[in-house]
């Protein structure tokens, strides 16, 4: 496993986390010719870094409630990884749908490409 380097934290939309979490299109809310697009504009996006669902530990809040540990990672839940409602865009997608925004992580990519 390549490691690369944590960049930055991110907020994604709903339609991003299912993306993330099990790899589907959120066909529920688009057509097809949406979510083709919807691809496209996350793969301009998203061309020099990879995205992983969740915070980095150094942007939990809880860390200082549990003496460096996450509350997850104490056995307990917080809610540092989900905002109720936001209207900020989507820094996954750019989405502007206001909603609910799940916690992401940015990676910068490790360029593996062949010569
Ligand atoms: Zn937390
Ligand atoms: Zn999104």
């Amino acid at each position: 496993m390549p490691s690369n380097k944590y960049v930055c934290g991110g907020w994604a939309c709903t339609d991003c986390l299912i993306l993330l979490a099990n790899g589907e299109d959120p066909v529920d809310s688009m057509t097809e010719a949406e979510i083709s697009a919807w691809h496209k504009d996350i793969r301009r996006k998203n061309r020099y870094r990879d995205v992983t669902l969740g915070l980095a530990r150094e942007e939990h809040a809880c860390t200082a409630d549990f003496g460096g540990m996450t509350a997850g990672e104490a056995g307990g839940e917080c809610d540092c990884e989900t905002r109720t409602f936001s209207s900020m865009s989507c820094d996954h997608c750019g989405s502007t749908l206001a909603g609910e925004r799940h916690a992401i992580s940015f990676f910068k990519r490790t360029r593996t490409r062949k010569r």
